[in-house]
């Protein structure tokens, strides 16, 4: 293998970004961050971290209103996704309960 595979996910374009990080409030798995270095236009896009955990839900896609994200090809449900879900929440609600 000469290259490591994509994963299949939403992609970003990021000089359609304009910042206004509806996706950051949508994303069940606060997979969005802004990214320090501006696009063309001077807007601060955002970037994707950790991107196999995307469940392909499409939340960010719809909410969108500047269509800077495109779904994947095939946006079959990520279990690694899913997996990481239900860990963030788990850990969410121990943080609630002020618990370690
Ligand atoms: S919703 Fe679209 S325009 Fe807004 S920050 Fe996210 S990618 Fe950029
Ligand atoms: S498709 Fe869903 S999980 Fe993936 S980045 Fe968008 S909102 Fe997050």
């Amino acid at each position: 293998m000469d290259h490591l595979p994509e994963f299949n996910t939403v992609a970003l374009e990021r000089e359609r970004c304009k910042g206004c990080y509806l996706c950051i409030k949508a994303c069940p798995n606060e997979l969005f961050l802004v990214d320090k270095n501006p696009n063309q236009a001077g807007h601060y896009p955002v970037l994707m971290e950790n991107a196999q955990y995307c469940l392909n839900c499409m939340r960010c896609v719809d909410i969108c209103p500047d269509q800077a994200l495109t779904p994947p090809v095939s946006a079959k449900l990520n279990w690694q996704g899913v997996v990481f879900w239900g860990s963030l929440k788990w850990h969410q609600r121990q943080n609630k309960q002020g618990k370690p």
